[in-house]
């Protein structure tokens, strides 16, 4: 099985790269990118604390189970 358990999908258009989920992320999963964006970085690191996702003031992030198809 992989090792990834997590899928972290932001939606650009709407963070407004405040950075509040790069800051509380406890495993460091997701970056800034150039233009200011969050960007999932290691998302194999993520553990679907779900943090980022109830965090982003802008609803930019969603935290999807990649394991719970059945
Ligand atoms: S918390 Fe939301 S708006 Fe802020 S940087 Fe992260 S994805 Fe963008
Ligand atoms: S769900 Fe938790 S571990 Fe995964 S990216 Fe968000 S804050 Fe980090």
């Amino acid at each position: 099985m992989g090792s990834q358990k997590w899928q972290i999908l932001i939606e650009s258009g709407w963070c407004k790269s405040c950075g509040i989920c790069v800051a509380f992320c406890p495993v460091k999963a997701i970056v800034l990118n150039v233009e200011g964006k969050a960007m999932a970085a290691k998302e194999g690191r993520c553990t679907g604390c779900t943090l980022c996702e109830r965090l982003c003031p802008d609803l930019a992030i969603q935290i999807q189970s990649l394991e719970a198809t059945a």
